[in-house]
């Protein structure tokens, strides 16, 4: 039975997530743990016509290892051959397939200097790779498979085995594998994703004013310009794919500097691999003036002073409170899952593609748009069961947008 699904996972992945087209190549960056389903992927990507299957391992264990031992110069280069990999695989137009599987804190005791010193060089490195998908020039797809202790942190009183069936049990229910014909109940909820954003679009908004009993008292000013997007993706040339799965949000972007009030978060946050938690943000003209968390403080302060567009905001998302996810009731300590359990917003870099003509931009035409440019782009939840959000239009109307953690039309 297990293994049915497995291959219905994997196939999902493959079609409605990547889409693979004839003669694409797929790149699969995934640890070295999910060996077995990564093979299961090449099989059925292979079936589809993929020209080539190109794996990139990793080995968290190994890099923290790294992180603690290595001579500090090792972190001020990201390697040649590693840069062209990326870039190279992308120009030639692959699709890429993340797997995200991370022990929530395999890190801890590991210098956050260090990590986003690292973060930051990689990341210039390969900007040219991020860009592309950043817009969509490239397909790509997140999801997860469970490792030992990813599922034991997610469910610390069951046994190695029995947490990591609970695990697969539930993602399954996520992604929708559980269901008779996975493809179809994605095409049937993308199309349900569409009412809300059909509604958001329309309504064109001014500001989303944000309000709940943690302490949010937020008001959120979204750009001329601004598209909501959810479910389903597109490149340039027409090809759909689905970026994350799963996914439940619809999103866009906020205007840079229109960000003011305060923003409590409502569930922890895993940040390669250290989790920060029970945090608040304050804003003053979109940039944070002032913040503070009762666990991860240090690794908050680094991830915000990673560079200027770190101290804004580029992610705009509502989920409701009793969305599927959040149902399960399960915290995952992993962002695709909890993000998509719950209203959230992105510390970083903004999509272009949020914004009318962004993928034509250039830096300066994007800061004057007011869209956010930044080397990290870190989702956290704001959502809880009594959040309220008005939406505010161009002519000064008010319109209940969420009442009681829910859609409120
Ligand atoms: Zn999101
Ligand atoms: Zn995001």
């Amino acid at each position: 039975m297990k293994q049915v699904l497995l291959k219905k996972y994997a196939r999902l992945l493959v079609k409605s997530g990547i889409n693979i087209q004839k003669n694409q190549v797929l790149v699969v960056s995934s640890p070295i743990e999910c060996a077995e389903f990564t093979r299961m992927i090449a099989e059925v990507a292979y079936e589809e016509g993929a020209k080539e299957v190109v794996v990139s391992w990793s080995d968290e264990l190994l890099t923290r290892i790294k992180y603690i031992k290595a001579p500090e110069e090792v972190f001020n280069e990201y390697p040649e051959w590693q840069k062209d990999f990326f870039v190279s695989y992308a120009r030639q137009g692959a699709g890429f397939l993340g797997i995200s599987a991370s022990d929530p804190e395999v890190m801890k005791g590991v210098s956050p200097e260090r990590m986003a010193k690292w973060g930051k060089v990689s990341g210039e490195a390969v900007k040219e790779y991020r860009d592309r998908l950043m817009i969509n020039k490239n397909v790509w797809c997140v999801a997860s498979i469970p490792t030992k202790p990813w599922a034991k942190k997610v469910f610390p009183n069951l046994s190695e085995e029995e947490a990591v069936e609970k695990l697969w049990e539930n993602i399954f229910k996520t992604v929708r594998v559980d269901m008779e014909d996975p493809v179809e109940a994605w095409e049937e909820h993308k199309s349900n994703l569409k009412k809300s954003l059909d509604f958001l679009n329309n309504s064109k908004f001014k500001f989303l004013h944000y309000k709940n009993s943690l302490g949010t008292d937020l008001k959120i000013e979204l750009p001329e310009g601004h598209i909501w997007f959810g479910g389903s993706d597109y490149t340039p040339e027409g090809v759909e794919f689905i970026a994350n799965m799963p996914t439940e949000e619809v999103f866009t972007l906020p205007k840079k500097t229109g960000v003011n009030g305060v923003v409590k978060s409502s569930k922890p946050i895993n940040r390669n691999g250290n989790i920060i938690d029970k945090f608040s943000l304050t804003f003053k003209d979109g940039r944070i003036v002032d913040f503070s968390a009762e666990c991860g403080s240090d690794v908050l302060k680094t991830l915000v002073e990673t560079d200027e567009g770190s101290l804004y905001l580029g992610e705009v998302a509502l989920v409701p409170y009793d969305s599927p996810i959040s149902k399960l009731g399960i915290l995952f300590y992993n962002t695709l899952f909890d993000e998509n359990a719950s209203c959230h917003l992105a510390i970083g870099n903004a999509y272009p593609i949020c914004i009318r003509n962004g993928e034509n931009m250039s830096k300066e035409e994007f800061e004057k748009a007011g869209v956010n440019q930044s080397l990290v782009h870190q989702d956290f939840m704001i959502g809880t069961r009594d959040l309220e959000i008005t939406g505010i239009t161009e002519a000064g109307e008010e319109i209940p947008v969420f009442k009681n953690g829910n859609f409120a039309y």
